[in-house]
């Protein structure tokens, strides 16, 4: 049994990896400030002598005898992450110092989840740990994409400083249940608009791409990066290769719903990414690790999550 603290633990990723850690023996400390996570991400949790909600903004130190922390604290969606900028940056950057200095001092392991973003809109093609990305440092996504390059440079300050152990992980476009219905990431948004029968609101003409990752097989990543030894710092790319347009997304999601949903045509978001897919050579490797859940599988499962939402 192993003392965790997972920060944005009541969030969409956070509360699936607060689930497994809990199934699986831990004492889970979850960390969260609820503005974008939810207590009923986590409320079949509550009461579980193993589990401890804690309302906290990492942005202020947290002081606690742990063994890992995974840091997930950090609105990822983004509309969200563009609501209050200087707060996203704030998260990521004084989140981590926070985080990092409760690892040194209690010698944890943590992990930090990282972003794909960290490659911006990227000119290699797919994307392998190596390439330094693509980053527009003062576009309307800089607060999240910056906020977590910055994270990565404190992570591994630390490490080279003071011997903190860390890992990270860059995480890849990742869907299933627990989104927030009013995230606005593209999964959530279509399978909400086509189960109401509302337009389909594609952004520029649909033909960007992304390379969508069921959960389970992100937080099965995630627990087998943290398991291995100290030399494995990272960063590992982790995500489903298997690439999609947008509108390819909204043609499934129409499918599976059966829904009567018409596409309508938005402006393109500034510095959106025109295309993206993770080169997951590295994680295999390492993790023997690679996702087993297909696109259809998983939207299947979180259209069902979406239409008993109440
Ligand atoms: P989410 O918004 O559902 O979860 C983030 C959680 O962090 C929420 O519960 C939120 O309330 C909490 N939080 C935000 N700011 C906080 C603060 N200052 N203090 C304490 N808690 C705070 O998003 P998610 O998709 O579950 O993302 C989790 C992590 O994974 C984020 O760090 C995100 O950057 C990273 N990530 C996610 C994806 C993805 O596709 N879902 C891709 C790349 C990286
Ligand atoms: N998108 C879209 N319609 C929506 C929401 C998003 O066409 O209602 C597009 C968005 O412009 C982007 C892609 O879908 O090209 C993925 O967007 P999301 O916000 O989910 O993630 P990110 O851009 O951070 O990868």
């Amino acid at each position: 049994m192993k003392r965790v603290l997972v920060t944005g633990g009541a969030g969409f990723i956070g509360s699936h990896l607060c689930t497994r850690l809990v199934n699986e023996g831990n004492d889970v400390i979850c960390l969260d400030n609820f503005f974008t996570g939810a207590k009923r991400n986590v409320m079949h949790l509550i009461g579980n002598p193993r589990f401890e909600l804690v309302r906290h903004d990492v942005i202020n130190p947290f002081h606690a005898e742990v063994d890992e922390i995974y840091n997930l604290a950090c609105p990822a969606s983004p509309v969200h992450y563009q609501y209050n900028a200087i707060k996203t940056i704030k998260t990521s950057v004084m989140g981590a110092i926070n985080m990092l200095g409760l690892a040194k001092r209690v010698n944890a392991k943590i992990l930090q989840a990282s972003t794909s973003e960290v490659y911006g809109d990227p000119i290699v093609h797919p994307q392998k740990e190596s390439y330094w990305g693509n980053v527009n440092p003062i576009g309307i996504r800089s607060c999240y994409d910056e906020g977590k390059r910055c994270a990565e440079s404190l992570f591994m300050d630390y490490h080279r400083q003071n011997g903190v152990r860390i890992k990270i992980i860059r995480i890849f476009n990742t869907y299933g249940p627990n989104m927030h219905p009013n995230d606005g990431r593209v999964v959530s948004n279509f399978i909400v608009q086509a189960l109401n029968n509302r337009d389909i609101t594609l952004y520029g003409d649909g033909s960007q791409t992304r390379s969508f990752q069921y959960v389970d097989d992100l937080v099965e990543g995630m627990a087998r990066l943290m398991a291995t030894d100290d030399s494995v710092i990272g960063p590992v790319n982790v995500g489903n290769p298997n690439e999609f347009t947008i509108k390819e997304l909204a043609e499934k999601v129409v499918k599976i719903t059966g829904s009567s949903s018409k596409f309508v045509y938005r402006d393109l978001p500034s510095d959106d990414p025109k295309q993206r897919q993770p080169d997951i050579s590295y994680a295999k490797k390492i993790l023997d690790w690679k996702p087993v859940v297909e696109l259809n599988e998983g939207l299947k499962l979180t259209v069902d999550y979406f239409r008993n939402l109440d």
